[in-house]
């Protein structure tokens, strides 16, 4: 792929993907981020523990970086990829537009994921307000205050442990693991004072976007003033499912599997954010951007130095 259009096209504008274009636009590439414009935290009308930006509105933060990039060159357009294919040297994109392919020698999937909610009534509609996931970004909100805790993955027990450090009123609802709670976790967790309820819950109770309680199966209501959850994670890597690159299994999901400096097992693809870590916070996720539009850069610059090599020798 000689004359590809693009040097690097990044999927996804959020903080994984505006960070990568940020390092490639400032190495003078030609880079694209296409982006389909819905990052993970949409719902949050804060975000805590960015430091430099505590407490700033998400969509600010992203505006920001768009403005940062464009001073670079990087071009930020709307659009969703629908298939990635590889091609010598290179990487072809579609997009779910029907237009034509666009071509550049490097891809970046920073495409986050979407939180797979516990399917229980009052709960989506009070995601990212009174049902929280994470209490490093919002716990601080909601502190001393009465938190349950909704199992929905292999690691809930593990946040009902975590969200403990923040209350002193914490409950954890256990319904949702499946499997009784193993002893010796239900032990440790009534030692910190964590209360442990069997019952299914019903429904979310609340008020607009606040959470003011449960309804459980059993008619019973315990009343509340945050609910957290540790949702199952559906990472947006469909683009490249076709490629059966490595995957890694997690508790809560199955990912691709990339190295220390985000690299698939495609020669030309990295991957940084929530697409390949669902673990990583706004801060992570752009680290990790940084990071993957460095690595991306100094392939290329391999690159050019073999196509010199090879010129100069033919
Ligand atoms: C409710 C909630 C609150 C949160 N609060 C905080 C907080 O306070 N502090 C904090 O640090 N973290 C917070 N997080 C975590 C934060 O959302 C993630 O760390 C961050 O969004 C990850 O960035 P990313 O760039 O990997 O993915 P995203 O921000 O999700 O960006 C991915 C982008 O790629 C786009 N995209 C997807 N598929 C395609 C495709 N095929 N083609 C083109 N584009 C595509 C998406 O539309 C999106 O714009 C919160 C998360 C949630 C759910």
């Amino acid at each position: 792929m000689e004359d590809t259009d693009w040097d690097a096209i990044i999927l996804g504008g959020g903080a994984a993907g505006l960070a990568t274009a940020l390092m490639l636009g400032r190495a003078l590439r030609r880079t694209l981020v296409i982006d389909a414009g819905s990052p993970r935290n949409r719902f949050a009308s804060h975000m805590h523990g960015v430091l430099g930006h505590d407490g700033v509105p998400p969509q600010d933060l992203l505006a920001r970086g768009r403005e940062e990039v464009a001073r670079y060159g990087v071009e930020v357009r709307p659009g969703r990829a629908a298939r990635v294919d590889l091609a010598d040297d290179g990487v072809v994109v579609t997009l779910d537009d029907g237009g034509t392919p666009l071509t550049a020698r490097a891809l970046v999937l920073a495409t986050g994921m979407t939180d797979v909610l516990p399917d229980v009534p009052g709960l989506a509609e009070r995601w990212g307000s009174g049902v929280l996931h994470c209490p490093y970004c919002h716990g601080w909100e909601v502190r001393g205050q009465r938190l349950g805790v909704l199992a929905a993955s292999p690691l809930s027990p593990h946040q009902a442990e975590l969200v403990r450090q923040w209350s002193d009123h914490v409950t954890f609802f256990t319904a949702g693991l499946g499997d009784p709670l193993d002893a010796d976790v239900a032990a440790r967790l009534r030692a910190r004072g964590v209360a442990i309820e069997e019952s299914a819950v019903a429904e979310v109770l609340g008020d607009g976007g606040a959470v003011t309680g449960v309804r459980l199966a059993d008619g019973r209501v315990v009343e509340l003033d945050a609910l957290f959850t540790g949702a199952m994670a559906q990472p947006h890597d469909g683009a490249v499912a076709h490629l059966g690159l490595d995957r890694a299994d997690t508790p809560v999901g199955s990912f691709l599997a990339v190295d220390a400096f985000g690299k698939t097992s495609a020669e030309r693809i990295w991957a940084a954010g929530n697409v390949v870590d669902p673990g990583a916070t706004v801060p992570m996720s752009s680290g990790a951007g940084a990071r993957v539009g460095g690595m991306v850069n100094m392939a290329l610059v391999a690159d050019d130095a073999a196509r010199a090599l090879a010129e100069a020798a033919a």
